[in-house]
């Protein structure tokens, strides 16, 4: 039997005007997730987006649209005849591989061609008679079904699935949708966190990363590169700038308190940042700060660190705890690769006794030994841009 991939996208969204222009981006964000496999045909129609794969490519085409913000869910169909007799084989042969005895079910139905002679109810029941009649052991439970069988009869054909061929999508909106964020991504684990939370809401993606050679090593900047790229599995492509961060870590060392120390060199990561940021007409930046995990996310540091910026900066792991950003490392991949040991640019020129409740006029006067505008124009002038796709090869 044909087998097509039925995607659904948020109902939100297409309440207001923008449904034309969330449907073309979206189906453009598809295509090029789908660009390696040959013959993918992708249509449109009553909200819902179709997809034929050659059937060999089925599971994986299945795998990268569930990475795919905007997509609330994707399910496998089979495909028939829009007559009724059509529909109860296709729910037996196609439905029924999953079906087994013991489990409770439920048939759904639709039918948007209203010239269809059968009405949902009556579709419903038929195809609920055939299943039942033809898998032993399954039960009708239309209260807590544990599978719900949909037939749709549309414009084109007749479509019968269930919830056993569904993943559900991350939901968010389509990259694109949402303007451009400039990620600051350490090798940690909060700042993967924090560029998926603000990338699912339709934001694309570039990031910085500030390196200081030969402190720290070669592994450290792979390891970085490699969330990267993780991250853009999600958004398709990232650039992410690398700069050169030694001399200023070594400047403030020598020449400033060693309880400012942090704060300053995050100073500097700030500003440096959102010079980048504006450069490549990105609006806000993003952290995996989160407060009081350290002593430079007390609320004073963060205003220290703030006050430094003129567009916005987002924390979208500003309010949650370590194990609650674990979880969600796990569940978009990139826990396994934050945690390799390879040092940062940061845990190298750590302080012992960090200030946690500084004063902003304190850190500005300390800092004011330095060569600041001539420390950054140099770092700005020394970024390495590396552009990572989903398939980049560290
Ligand atoms: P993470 O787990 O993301 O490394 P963290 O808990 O280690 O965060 P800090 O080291 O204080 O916290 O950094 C706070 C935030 O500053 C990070 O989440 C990240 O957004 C940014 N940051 C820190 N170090 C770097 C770096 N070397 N390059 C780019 N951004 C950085
Ligand atoms: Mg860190």
């Amino acid at each position: 039997m044909k087998e097509i991939i039925l995607v659904k996208y948020g109902e939100i969204i297409l309440k207001g005007g923008n449904r034309p222009v969330f449907e073309r981006i979206l189906i453009k964000n598809i295509k090029s997730a789908l660009k390696g496999f040959s013959d993918v045909k992708i249509s449109i129609a009553q909200a819902t987006i179709y997809i034929e794969t050659r059937g060999e490519d089925t599971d994986e085409v299945c795998e990268k649209l569930g990475k795919i913000f905007g997509i609330v869910s994707v399910s496998r169909a089979g495909v028939c005849e829009k007559d009724i007799e059509s529909m109860k084989a296709a729910a037996v042969e196609y439905c029924g591989r999953n079906l087994k005895a013991g489990m409770r079910f439920k048939v759904e139905a639709k039918r948007s061609d209203k010239r269809f002679p059968l009405n949902s109810i009556e579709i419903a029941q038929a195809v609920g008679g055939a299943l039942h009649d033809n898998i032993d052991g399954l039960k009708v439970d239309v209260h807590k079904p544990d599978v719900l069988v949909r037939a749709e009869v549309r414009d084109n054909a007749a479509y019968v699935y269930s919830t056993l061929d569904k993943i559900n999508g991350r939901g968010g909106m389509p990259t694109g949708t949402g303007g451009r964020a400039t990620l600051l991504l350490s090798g940690g684990i909060d700042s993967p966190v924090a560029g998926y939370m603000i990338a699912k809401r339709g934001v694309e993606l570039d990031a910085v990363n500030f390196f200081s050679y030969p402190y720290t090593s070669d592994r450290a900047k792979e390891k970085v590169i490699e969330l990267a790229r993780i991250l853009s599995e999600y958004v398709s492509k990232i650039n992410l700038y690398i700069v050169p961060f030694t001399e200023i870590q070594l400047e403030i060392r020598d020449k400033c308190p060693e309880e400012h120390m942090t704060l300053i060199m995050r100073r500097f990561m700030m500003k440096i940042s959102e010079i980048i940021a504006k450069k490549h007409k990105s609006a806000a930046l993003i952290t995996g700060e989160s407060v009081g995990q350290v002593a430079s996310q007390t609320l004073a540091a963060l205003n220290v660190t703030n006050s430094v910026c003129q567009i916005p900066v987002l924390r979208p792991v500003i309010g949650m705890d370590k194990d609650e950003i674990v979880e969600r490392a796990r569940e978009i991949g990139t826990f396994e690769t934050s945690i390799l040991p390879y040092e940062d640019c940061c845990t190298v020129f750590t302080p012992k006794h960090p200030t946690t409740q500084p004063k902003l006029a304190d850190i500005e006067k300390t800092e004011a030994v330095l060569d600041i505008d001539t420390l950054i124009e140099k770092a700005v002038d020394g970024v390495e841009l590396i552009e990572v796709y989903p398939d980049y090869e560290v």
